[in-house]
């Protein structure tokens, strides 16, 4: 007989916004549910993330008198994803979207809102949008978690206003493409955060939670009010089966081993294996190293080596969350660069100073572009984004803001020729960075023609309005195409991270995990990272790793209250 340690109905591995979305909608159906959690800190990558979900045909775009149809979001997913995706699991997805954020805005109180201006990654592809599917989590004041407030995983610096200073989307996009009232955007967030004195005594991180932070107070608020219990410092070890069932799962608590009983289940939602050296060598695109990623040093694939015990089925094993990530010494992660690369005036190259992509294409399409490239010989891991003294001047590039908030005179005098290079002349840049010097002046003559002319004859940036989403708006006659020629010059190496894993444990259209047969493991769910990605090779649109890891927490759990 069993000796069981604690007993729940539900038990969920992970407190990422899939794990702690599908902890609380399976207590609010009447079970009783832990969300467990291996590190110190609940939120998970979810935490850090922009925490924007893709959600087609939400409610807020009827709302708008904007257009969208579950015809047009099929169509275009199938058409994005291609054939190996069973189209069950995107129907479900697709379906169940807009009720999980219907659902736990109306039961837990937690909101999200469309970003109207987001285009999907592909918004000239059949059935593609130029706005609305991206949603974002409404602000949460953090004040209202207490003590828990503290036990939240922090987001990084560089997702913040001077390292401080929380931004939503529309604020962040506001502030770098320098729309419409920016100055004033800028100094309103500012006053709000200085002027909150009382807080401020308390911790220097803003209480004013937004993206992933907000996404993640909003549910671990949630939880605390619906009697949900998290166990920090508590990790799978294993999955207990029974008869071909599972029945529970071993645990570290402290360093304590323990059994706990899932009456019902168990759903796995404990991320991918960015940070397993191991995994990645055996399944990821080589060269590779943990050190590319940009998501916090946390996941080492446990969820999924848990389902492979069991005879559980894995899928897309290759694939990642890809986005080229710059270093920041002494960072655990890397930064991802989703917003400088759209911008005029910059151009990426080759070993060889070739330019090999659009520079503004969707960040999984950039990092597979430098494996593609790399596999020619033409030394493309790391890449190189030249740009110049303007674009220096006016954007941000991922580990230093505007020169005109923060001049190389800021910058830590150790970074110089190191973490970012500087020159006066391309040749000289050129030779610094192990470039071809005659290639690299010749891509870079070529950009100033496009710049003229509004039109990149060979990758064709700034055609499309997501290439266009992070731009300069006051620049003509393309808002992504600038002259590289004011020096000095300047290069930052590039690295082919990504923002997590996407191959996982296989599952049908209401999250079970199937065995290589097809058959289901009773008793056993995954969501988000731990599960193979719905999106199958492909990324629909700001927020298509978190909108199918809460959609299918969702479906999971009410699975899971429709089981006798
Ligand atoms: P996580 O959120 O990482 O949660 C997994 C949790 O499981 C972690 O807390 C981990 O500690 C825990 N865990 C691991 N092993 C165990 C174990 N053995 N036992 C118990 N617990 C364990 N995606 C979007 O869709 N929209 C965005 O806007 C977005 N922005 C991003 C921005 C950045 C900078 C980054 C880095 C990522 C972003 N992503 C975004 C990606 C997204 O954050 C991740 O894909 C998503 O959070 C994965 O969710 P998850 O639940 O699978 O994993």
């Amino acid at each position: 007989a069993n000796h069981w340690d604690q007993q729940y109905d539900v038990i969920v591995v992970g407190s990422g916004g899939g794990g702690m979305t599908a902890a609380l909608c399976a207590k609010a159906q009447g079970l009783s549910a832990v969300v467990i959690e291996k590190s110190d800190k609940y939120g998970g990558t979810s935490a850090v993330s922009g925490g924007g979900i893709w959600i087609p045909c939400n409610d807020d775009i009827a709302k708008a008198g904007a257009h969208d149809s579950f015809d047009e979001a099929l169509t275009y997913l199938k058409r994005v994803i291609g054939n190996g995706v069973p189209q069950a699991r995107i129907e479900a997805y697709l379906r169940n979207g807009p009720d999980m954020v219907r659902y736990l805005a109306d039961t837990f109180d937690v909101r999200f809102h469309s970003v109207p201006k987001y285009p999907d990654y592909y918004p000239n592809q059949p059935g593609g949008k130029e706005g609305w599917r991206s949603m974002q989590p409404d602000a949460f004041d953090g004040a209202k978690l207490g003590a828990e407030f503290d036990r939240q995983r922090e987001s990084f610096k560089g997702t913040l206003l001077m390292g401080r200073i929380a931004m939503d989307q529309i604020e962040a996009h506001t502030l770098f493409s320098r729309g419409p009232g920016w100055i004033r955007l800028t100094l309103k967030l500012v006053l709000k955060y200085w002027f909150d004195f009382a807080w401020r005594r308390r911790t220097h991180r803003d209480r004013r939670q937004v993206l992933g932070q907000g996404m993640v107070a909003a549910l671990r608020y949630a939880m605390l009010q619906h009697d949900v219990p998290l166990q920090l410092d508590t990790g799978l070890e294993s999955l207990v089966e029974d008869n071909g069932r599972v029945v529970g799962v071993a645990v570290t608590q402290n360093g304590r081993p323990l059994r706990y009983h899932a009456r019902r289940g168990v759903i796995l939602a404990c991320g991918g294996f960015e940070s397993n050296q191991q995994m990645r060598e055996q399944y990821l695109a080589k060269p590779t190293t943990t050190e590319w990623t940009a998501a916090p040093p946390i996941n080492h694939g446990d969820g999924i080596r848990a389902g492979q015990q069991l005879g559980a089925a894995i899928d897309l094993m290759d694939k990642v969350w890809g986005s080229p990530t710059v270093a920041k010494p002494g960072a655990k992660q890397q930064i991802t660069l989703f917003v400088e690369r759209g911008m005029p005036g910059c151009v990426a190259v080759n070993r060889k100073g070739q330019r090999f992509v659009n520079e503004a294409a969707a960040y999984p399409d950039f990092r597979d572009a430098m494996y593609a490239d790399d596999a020619k010989g033409n030394g493309c891991v790391p890449c190189w984004l030249v740009f110049d003294a303007t674009f220096r001047h006016k954007y941000p590039m991922g580990i230093f803001l505007p020169g005109q908030i923060e001049p190389d005179s800021k910058l830590p005098k150790d970074w110089l020729d190191k973490v970012y290079y500087r020159a006066d002349t391309l040749d000289a840049l050129a030779q610094k960075i192990g470039v071809d010097a005659t290639g690299l002046k010749d891509s870079v003559a070529r950009m100033n023609g496009y710049a003229k002319t509004g039109v990149d004859t060979e990758f064709h940036k700034g055609e499309t309005a997501i290439d266009r989403y992070y731009s300069d708006p006051s620049v003509k006659p393309n808002t992504c195409l600038g002259p590289i020629v004011k020096a000095p010059f300047y290069a930052v190496a590039l690295w082919p991270g990504e923002i997590g894993t996407k191959g996982g444990l296989v599952t049908d259209a209401r999250a079970r995990v199937l065995r290589e047969d097809g058959s289901v493991i009773a008793g056993l769910y995954a969501t988000g990272n731990t599960s193979a990605a719905v999106m199958g090779p492909t990324y629909a649109g700001a927020g298509s790793t978190l909108g199918p890891a809460m959609t299918f927490g969702y479906l999971a759990a009410r699975d899971l209250a429709n089981a006798d």
